[in-house]
């Protein structure tokens, strides 16, 4: 079972870490589209068809809903807290998504100049110039980084290849310490294959990388919708809070979610 966002522009909903947040998906409305395929992904696994023939939101589109759906909310008197890249799938894949962001950017400041404009992204397409420079411009990154050892990001993740994980660390460090990095934590098994970034070797080894990449904070979450492989655990909230104090340590915030 898969959890998809039928619309380009979703919400305010209440998400556990961004509080009230209207949501925009640039991704196709019944069709997830990802360069990762993540064991725990609540829209359910990629599929493998050739990506030409996926349908996304014209930047026209976008704009014209984003707009529509700003003035509504003003209208009744809410305020979202953050307006968030997020739906079905990778945002930054879209090939407008720099033009896209400065859209936003100009309808955040005409309509709510106080809320943040976040994107949450699997950090895969930060080699693209004109993705990079799109996402320096924003307040919020909220960054995927979910295993130390590329071993454990192979299983966890199944990135497209090529997508190695030294070069999207390499990457995170060049938003030189603005950025959040996110870290789901979960234990299982899937296709056959034990899955656990939990381990202290494991733990110790993404410590190393947050090191490198000094975020402000780091998201620690587990699991919550379904997710396509059903053999995967829930990591309890002392658990999670136990593995942040050791990031504590090394100097670097934590938030803890359940
Ligand atoms: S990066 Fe996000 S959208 Fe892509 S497969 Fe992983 S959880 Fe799903």
């Amino acid at each position: 079972m898969s959890f998809l966002f039928d619309q380009i522009i979703f919400g305010p909903v209440h998400s556990r870490r961004l509080e009230s947040s209207l949501g925009i998906n640039l991704l196709p409305a019944d069709y997830k589209f990802c360069t990762f395929n993540c064991v725990y992904c609540e829209c359910g696994w990629t599929h493998k068809e050739n990506s030409q023939k996926v349908k996304l939101p014209s930047r026209a589109e976008v704009y014209s809903e984003l707009k529509k759906n700003l003035a509504k909310i003003q209208a009744s008197g809410h305020h979202p807290d953050a307006i968030t890249f997020a739906g079905n799938g990778e945002p930054t894949i879209h090939p407008e998504f720099d033009l896209i962001i400065d859209d936003t950017l100009q309808l955040r400041d005409e309509y709510f100049p106080e809320t943040d404009v976040t994107v949450l992204s699997n950090a895969s397409t930060l080699d693209k110039p004109r993705v990079f420079q799109a996402l320096r411009k924003i307040d919020k990154n909220i960054l995927k980084l979910d295993a130390g050892s590329k071993e454990t990001y192979q299983l966890i993740n199944l990135p497209r290849p090529g997508l190695s994980l030294k070069h999207i660390v390499g990457k995170l460090k060049d938003f030189n310490g603005n950025l959040i990095i996110q870290t789901l934590f979960v234990r299982g098994e899937s296709q056959g294959k034990v899955i656990d970034n939990t381990t202290e070797q494991e733990i110790r080894t993404w410590i190393g990388l947050l090191k490198e990449i000094r975020p402000e904070y780091v998201m620690i979450y587990p699991i919550d919708r379904r997710s396509p492989e059903g053999d995967l655990e829930k990591i309890s909230f002392d658990e999670l809070r136990t593995i942040a104090s050791k990031v504590e340590t090394e100097g670097i915030k934590t938030k803890v979610f359940s």
